[in-house]
Order: C-alpha cells, then structure tokens, then sequence
C-alpha cells in the first residue's frame, strides 16, 4: 500500500468513500467496546481467587514478628510481606515500608509531605514561590494528575528510545533549584512500554540537581509485567545505582501488586535509602497505626515467595500476549507503510503507544467513539492533557476479551485512516 501522502486528492478521496461505507457497517453494530484504562480483565482477576482460600476461619493469622494480623501491631509491613515485595522491588528487606492498597496513593502522600513538611529539613515546597516538576512525555496521567493538583509547574522531556531525553534532564536539574522532582516509569513505560536503557539509569543515579531536596520518583509498577519469556527487558536497580554513585537519598522507588494480584486490593510498597524511609516513617506514625496485615498476609501465604509470584506472573503474559499481538497484527496489516502512524511494540507492561499525524489525535478518538469504541483521552499522556502535536494516543488492549480487542482494532485503524485522509485533504 502507498503511503497516503503520495496519493493524489481523487485517490484520497475514492479511498475515503470506501472507507466510510465499512466505518458506517461497524457503527450499525452498536458496538459498546473499552480500550480506555489499563485494567485487568476478569480472567486475569480470576488468576488470584487461590487468595481466597489462603486465610480460613480456622487459619493461624500470626506473622513472623509473632504478632497477630487481627489486631494493631507493626507500624511498616510484616516481615513476610516484606521480604517478597523487596524481592519483587530488587531491593534489602530493610529498605522497603509496606502501604495499604495503593502506590499511586503513596506518591501522592510523599508529595503532600514534601509540600507540608519539606524534605530532611529543607523548605517546605508550599513556602515556595515556585516548584517544579520534569515529566517524561508521554506518560501517566494520574502521576501529572497528582502534580497539577498540588500547582507544581510540570515540564515536558521528550522520551527516547531509551528512556527520558537525559541531555536534558542533567541540564534543568542543574540550573533550577526549583526543579524538586520527575516522573519516571522505567520498565515497559506507561505508554509507551519502553524501559529504560544502562546508560540511562546510570545518568539517573550520577545527577547534579541544585535542589537538595531533589528526588526520582521511580514509579515501577510494571518490573515483572513481561510479555514473553524468551523477550525481556532488563533494568538497572536504581537504589544500588544511586548509592554508588554517592547520591543515597536521591531516589523514591515505589511499586505495588495492583496488576499482580487485585488492583484496588493489593499491597504497595516504597523502597528507599535509610534516611528516606526514616523520616516517612515518622510521618507515617501519626497518620496510621498500621495498615492491612491481613491483606499482606493473604499476600505472602498466597504467593510464598518471589518465585510463586514470576510463575504468576507467567500466566498473566499468557493471557495478556495474544492481545497485545492481536493489536500489533492488525496495525502491521493495516497501517504499515501509510505513513499516518507510528507504534512500539512493547515487551511488556499494560499499554501500546500510537503516534497519530500531527494534530488527528482527538479528532481519532472522537471517530472511534462515534462507532462505540471508547480510548483514552487523546492528550491524557501529556500534562495538563495538552500534547502539543495533538499525536499521542494510548491503547490499552487488557481489558476486552480478545474477540471484543479484535472488533476495537478494526474500529481504531479504520479512525485512524479516515481522520488522516481528511487532514490530507486539507
Ligand atoms: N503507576 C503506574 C505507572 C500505573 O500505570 C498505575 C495504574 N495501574 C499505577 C501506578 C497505579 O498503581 P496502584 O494501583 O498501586 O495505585
């Protein structure tokens, strides 16, 4: 097929014809289809119902600190839990707190803190005229989502292939003592799936920022989310990274089981330097007398150890790559060659990044909704929801069953076809 810009207007145009007499077929199927939010489906879900057996009426609730998992007790996670969400994280036993349900939630408590209460003793950022944060683009709403709330200025880094654009990270956070903090996902990114490259995680570790109370967030919530066994990524441990390149503190590493065992219900953990987690504990103290040992118990009976979780994690891949292959069979058969869009296909992790023609993306997914497809919204992977090239447009192939992801493939490549021939049309 040629590329849709070496196509004469009439081409165009009889191609757009036929094209809308397949796009009216499939709207007249009242189709109600979801590749909106990465979320598992109810087959995966059903991978962990085995957690529902684990703890009993009649079952033993003592944790190894031989405390009992009923009452109050053991302010950072049991020492079970512990050890397999360190094992999971790559990181001492000793370096990780155990949360509640939600890693996102703890991003954000380690954000309110810094705004509140400052960083090991430096200027809470609310005192601030100004705070800002760097934000590899695209990436995750609800991290943007948690800094726009709080008014700290974000600035966009362009992602490589190879992680975040660090000539330009090693820049800012050196000449601007008001750049706190960046986003990072370093494995199989969400969108894009990409994870972050030696060299990269290397840069990470060796930064000069102004700001003293500079911190990474190192958001990786997709570490064991690997799609084939024969094809992974691999990522340099960031906390080992930062303390041999004499920068400790530097880093706030968090992870949780959300897309492991039950988003919303499982357990989320940050893994830090010594100092770090010394002064969230302190914090943490007045804000909770502990949080659900029950549920890190249910954990770590279920899966036992890390070994219980890979094999897991082996039947989610089994589930999840037919999908992702579905979708990248059907952008390969349709769109390879026309020039109206570009992909990664991941090795990992819950999303397919699409990059439309430069100003089609909302006008694609306003198409795909029209005939029942809902995406998420275009410049969601932007902050502020503002991608500057109208391009980026995240797939989320989990959720549907495959026969739902196969009619919504169809739906987005033929959106994808029609908007880009109207914009060629001019
Ligand atoms: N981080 C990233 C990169 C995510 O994609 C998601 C959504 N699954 C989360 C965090 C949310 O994690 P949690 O359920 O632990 O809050």
């Amino acid at each position: 097929m040629a590329a849709y810009k070496d196509m004469s207007r009439e081409e165009l145009s009889a191609l757009k014809q036929e094209l809308e007499q397949e796009f009216k077929k499939v709207k007249s199927k009242k189709l109600k289809l979801d590749m909106s939010r990465g979320k598992p489906s109810a087959e995966q879900l059903n991978l962990s119902m085995g957690m529902m057996d684990v703890l009993r009426s009649d079952s033993d609730l003592i944790c190894e600190e031989g405390v009992d998992c009923r009452n109050y007790g053991v302010l950072d996670g049991i020492r079970e839990a512990k050890q397999l969400l360190a094992d999971m994280m790559e990181v001492p036993k000793d370096n990780i707190i155990i949360f509640g349900n939600s890693s996102l939630n703890v991003m954000y408590d380690t954000i309110s803190r810094a705004m509140t209460h400052g960083i090991m003793g430096s200027t809470p950022w609310a005192k601030l005229d100004k705070v800002k944060f760097l934000c590899p683009v695209p990436g995750y709403d609800r991290h943007f989502a948690i800094t726009e709330h709080f008014e700290i200025e974000m600035i966009n880094v362009p992602m490589t292939s190879e992680g975040p654009d660090m000539d330009l990270v090693e820049k800012l956070v050196a000449e601007d003592d008001a750049i706190k903090g960046i986003w990072c996902v370093p494995k199989y990114s969400n969108p894009q799936g990409i994870t972050y490259s030696d060299e990269t995680v290397h840069r990470f570790a060796c930064l000069k920022p102004a700001a003293e109370d500079f911190r990474i967030y190192w958001d990786n919530a997709y570490g064991i989310h690997h799609l084939y066994e024969d094809k992974q990524d691999y990522l340099i441990e960031i906390l080992m990274e930062c303390k041999k390149a004499g920068n400790p503190d530097m880093v706030y590493k968090f992870s949780s089981t959300s897309k492991i065992s039950f988003p919303g219900s499982g357990i989320a953990a940050i893994a830090a330097s010594d100092a770090n987690l010394a002064e969230i504990r302190k914090q943490m103290q007045v804000q909770t007398i502990g949080h659900d040992k029950v549920n890190q118990l249910r954990h770590a009976r279920f899966f036992k150890d890390i070994h219980g979780m890979v094999e897991h994690m082996k039947k989610h891949a089994d589930i999840m790559r037919p999908k992702f292959d579905a979708v990248l069979e059907t952008l390969e058969e349709e769109l390879e060659g026309l020039e109206i869009g570009s992909w990664i296909a991941p090795r990992g992790g819950y999303f397919i990044s699409f990059d439309a023609m430069e100003g089609c993306a909302k006008a694609i997914v306003e198409k795909a909704k029209e005939a029942g497809l809902v995406m998420t919204g275009a410049g969601a992977t932007f902050p502020y929801g503002k991608d500057p090239k109208d391009s980026n447009i995240r797939i989320a192939p989990s959720y549907p069953t495959l026969e739902e992801l196969k009619e919504a493939v169809k739906i987005f490549v033929l959106s994808v076809k029609l908007v880009s021939i109207d914009k060629l049309l001019g």
